[in-house]
């Protein structure tokens, strides 16, 4: 019996924002590595990044990627054109989020929280995009969230909320754009899933009171995001564009 071919076998797959150890990013880039991909991992620290790149073994690239520096997101995607020849597809994962009320959004705030996750994914989709093209093919995932779509009310702010659902808007009118060039954009809403983003202030109280309102009955994990992003990268999605996959357990059924 032939055996099934791997979903992502020699594609070159750019993650950013995936040092982090239980991120959705790590687990992104570890699932696409086990289906045959070279994986490229961004993130703040060069360190990290190698560090994370270690661990899926050998053959994947680990680079600093500042994604809000529009240099630093075409120097990254310049170095992995260098090295391997090609970009198949780019997840747009990094992000922040702060748990801060309306009226205590402060002018640093809107720029921190905006810059990383709706700038960050507009830069370097604007870096890959030219060697998509010429390639005639290429797949995008934006990480968007369901704050994008039910207005926060879970961890992140308001400014939050605001940032993903640009995220969403900048995804589909990308996605209009680029269909001609055979690229193709979609988005990814997560859930509450359990990695570091809420930086310990998720308490065991939150966590039961958010449950009640989960049909799975659960938070989900790094895992489970990664295997829509999986499916959004392969061919197994060749025909969808534009879309938005929900990845949370039913809590926001629409
Ligand atoms: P995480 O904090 O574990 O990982 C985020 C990573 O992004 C970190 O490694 C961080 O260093 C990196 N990063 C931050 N700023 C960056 C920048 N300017 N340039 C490059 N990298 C940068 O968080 P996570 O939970 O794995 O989140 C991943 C994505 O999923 C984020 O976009 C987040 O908003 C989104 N998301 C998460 C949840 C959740 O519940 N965890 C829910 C919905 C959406």
């Amino acid at each position: 019996m032939k055996a099934d071919p791997l979903l992502l076998e020699d594609k070159v797959c750019i993650v950013t924002g995936a040092a982090s150890q239980r991120g959705i990013g790590r687990a992104t880039a570890r699932l696409f590595v086990q289906h045959g991909a070279r994986a490229v991992v961004l993130d703040l620290d060069e360190d990290q990044a190698r560090t994370a790149t270690a661990d899926l073994g050998e053959g994947n690239l680990g680079l600093a990627c500042n994604v809000t520096d529009r240099e630093a997101c075409l120097n990254a995607a310049e170095r992995v054109i260098g090295e391997f020849g090609r970009i198949d597809a780019l997840i747009n994962n990094a992000g922040i989020t702060q748990p801060l009320k309306f009226m205590d959004i402060e002018p640093q705030n809107y720029d921190a929280v905006l810059d990383v996750n709706l700038r960050g994914t507009l830069y370097m989709s604007q870096a890959v995009v030219p060697q998509m093209r010429k390639q005639r093919s290429g797949s995008i995932v934006c990480m968007s969230s369901v704050s994008a779509q039910r207005g926060g009310g879970i961890f992140g702010g308001p400014h939050y909320s605001a940032a993903k659902g640009g995220v969403l808007g900048l995804g589909k009118a990308m996605a209009r754009e680029l269909g001609p060039d055979n690229v193709r954009v979609n988005s990814v809403t997560p859930g509450l899933i359990q990695t570091d983003i809420t930086g310990g202030k998720l308490t065991g109280d939150l966590k039961a009171e958010i449950i009640k309102g989960i049909p799975l009955a659960g938070l989900g994990v790094a895992d489970d995001v990664a295997n829509a992003c999986l499916f959004l990268a392969s061919g197994l999605s060749s025909y969808i564009t534009g879309a938005v996959i929900d990845v949370n357990g039913g809590m926001l059924i629409h």
